[in-house]
C-alpha cells in the first residue's frame, strides 16, 4: 500500500477517531444482529479483592452517607467553639470512642473526651486536639492562646458522598482508591467490563520460539512475549497465536484465524524488503487500511487497518514493525489507547509527562522520536537518554523506564532542557 506518511499526531487522531466511531456504534443499536454479537456490552463479576486493574462496568453508588455521622478527626474534646474559645476549664462530661454511639447531647458549658473517627455528640460544633488542651481533674481547657473555629476538625455527616450518588461511572479502571471507595459502601464483588482479546502474531522466517534452540542465524520471538505483557498491563487478554514464516498461505491461514479476537496485532513483515509479506495478506483478507507509515522513528512502517468479518463488526488490527523497539513504542503510541476504548476503558491513552534532560541529544529533524530512556522520577524528574545500538537492542531496552520525545523539528536538544517523555 503506497499511502502517504503520517504525521504522529495525524496517526493518532486517526485512531482516536476509530474510537469515537466505536462508541457511537455502542451507543446506536442500528442493527439488531450486529448488536447480539457485540462484547462489548457484556458484563463481568469479579471478587472485590481481585478487581483491581479491572474497568468498572457499572456504577459505584454510596449505600448511606459519608461519613455516616459527623466523624471526629482528632483525638481531643468535642466543644462548643465559642465556650472553648473563652479558654476557660469546662466540665468533662462524657466520652466516646471509635463505633460507639454518644449516649446524649453535650450539656452547656461542658466537653467530651472524643477519639478519631467517633461520632461527634449533638450540640458539640468543634473538637480541640488532646495536644492544645490542659487537663485538671474534670476539667479541661483549650490553652490559650490558641482558639477554634466552629467545624473545625469536625467532617459533617454527608461531607463526602450522600446515600445514592453515583460516586464512580462505568469505565473507570479500578486501582486501589477506587477499591477502598467500593469496600466503604459494601461491594463485595463488582460488575467489570470483559477484557478484550488480543491476538498475537508474530512472523518471520528467522524465529524460533523462546524454549527452541535458535540456528547461528536464528533469533528467538521476543515480541510475542513481550506484547503478551503489553496487553495484559493494558488491560487485554493476550492470546499469542503459533509464529508464522515470511510464506502467503501460512500467513492467510493466520490471519483468518485470528478473526474471533477484538483486536490483532501482526509483527513483522511490513517493511519494503522482498519477504514482507503482511501488507499483502492483510489486503486478501479484504483489510481497509486507515493508515500505512507513521513520520517517526522507530515504528515508522506501522499499519492500522481493519478486516471484515462475516456477521460482526470489523477486526481492528495493528501489523507493528518487527524490531522489538518499535513494535512497543507503536503498540504503546496507538494500539494501547484502542485496547483500552475497546474494554470500555476510558483512561486517556498514550500518557506524556515533563522532565529536565540530563545531557543533550542532536539529530536530524524531521521525525518524531521516541528514544529509550531513564527516568528518575523525584520531585523534578529528570530523563537521560539511554545509548542504544538501535530498535533492535532489547538489552538497552531493558535498562530504559520510558521513552524521550523527540519533536519532529528539533535537531539538538540542549542539557537541562525540558522534555517530554512517553510515560509506561
Ligand atoms: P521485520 O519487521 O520483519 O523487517 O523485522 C525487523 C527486525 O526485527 C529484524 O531484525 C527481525 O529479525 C526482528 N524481528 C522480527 N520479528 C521479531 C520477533 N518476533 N522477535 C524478535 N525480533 C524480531
Ligand atoms: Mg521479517
Amino acid at each position: 500500500m503506497a499511502s502517504p506518511l503520517l504525521s504522529y499526531s495525524e496517526a493518532a487522531e486517526q485512531v482516536h477517531r476509530f474510537i469515537l466511531a466505536l462508541a457511537e456504534q455502542s451507543q446506536i443499536p442500528a442493527d439488531p444482529v450486529l448488536e447480539a454479537l457485540s462484547s462489548s456490552k457484556q458484563v463481568e463479576i469479579a471478587p472485590l479483592l481481585s478487581a483491581g486493574g479491572r474497568v468498572l462496568a457499572e456504577g459505584i453508588r454510596a449505600d448511606r452517607d459519608q461519613p455516616p455521622f459527623p466523624r471526629s478527626t482528632r483525638d481531643g474534646f468535642a466543644c462548643r467553639a465559642a465556650e472553648a474559645n473563652t479558654n476557660q476549664f469546662l466540665f468533662l462530661s462524657g466520652h466516646v470512642r471509635a463505633g460507639e454511639t454518644p449516649s446524649s447531647a453535650l450539656g452547656i458549658g461542658e466537653v467530651w473526651e472524643i477519639m478519631t473517627g467517633a461520632p461527634v455528640p449533638e450540640g458539640a460544633d468543634a473538637v480541640f486536639m488532646v495536644e492544645h488542651s490542659e487537663i485538671s481533674s474534670n476539667f479541661v481547657r483549650l490553652v490559650a492562646p490558641r482558639t477554634i473555629a466552629p467545624g473545625e476538625n469536625i467532617v459533617p455527616r454527608g461531607a463526602e458522598a450522600h446515600a445514592e450518588d453515583l460516586l464512580i461511572p462505568p469505565g473507570v479502571r479500578l486501582g486501589p482508591a477506587q477499591i477502598a471507595l467500593a469496600a466503604q459502601c459494601g461491594y463485595t464483588e463488582l460488575a467489570v467490563a470483559p477484557r478484550p482479546k488480543v491476538a498475537i502474531l508474530s512472523t518471520g522466517d528467522e524465529l524460533v520460539s523462546v524454549a527452541d534452540s535458535p540456528g547461528p542465524s536464528q533469533i528467538r520471538n521476543s515480541n510475542s512475549p513481550m506484547l503478551a505483557a503489553l496487553v495484559s498491563s493494558a488491560g487485554g487478554e493476550p492470546i499469542v497465536l503459533p509464529t508464522v514464516p515470511d510464506q502467503e498461505a501460512p500467513l492467510d491461514a493466520a490471519i483468518s484465524n485470528a478473526l474471533s479476537a477484538d483486536l490483532l496485532l501482526i509483527t513483522g513483515g511490513i517493511s519494503a524488503g522482498r519477504f514482507d509479506l503482511v501488507e499483502d495478506a492483510l489486503t486478501r483478507a479484504g483489510a481497509r487500511f486507515f493508515f500505512g507509515g507513521v513520520a517517526i522513528q522507530p515504528g515508522k512502517p506501522v499499519v492500522f487497518g481493519q478486516l471484515p468479518r462475516a456477521g460482526q463488526l470489523p477486526l481492528p488490527f495493528f501489523a507493528l514493525p518487527g524490531n522489538p523497539i518499535s513494535s512497543a513504542v507503536t503498540f504503546q503510541l496507538f494500539a494501547a489507547p484502542l485496547l483500552a476504548a475497546l474494554g470500555d476503558d476510558s483512561t486517556p491513552l498514550p500518557r506524556f509527562g515533563l522532565a529536565h534532560l540530563t545531557g543533550e541529544w542532536r539529530g536530524k529533524p524531521g521525525l518524531t522520536r521516541f528514544l529509550p530512556a531513564w527516568c528518575d522520577f523525584g520531585l523534578a524528574p529528570e530523563v537521560r537518554i539511554i545509548p542504544w545500538q538501535g530498535s533492535g537492542d532489547i538489552a538497552a531496552f531493558a535498562r530504559s523506564n520510558c521513552f524521550l520525545v523527540v519533536p519532529p523539528d528539533a535537531a539538538e536538544i540542549k542539557d537541562s532542557s525540558i522534555v517530554q517523555i512517553l510515560l509506561p
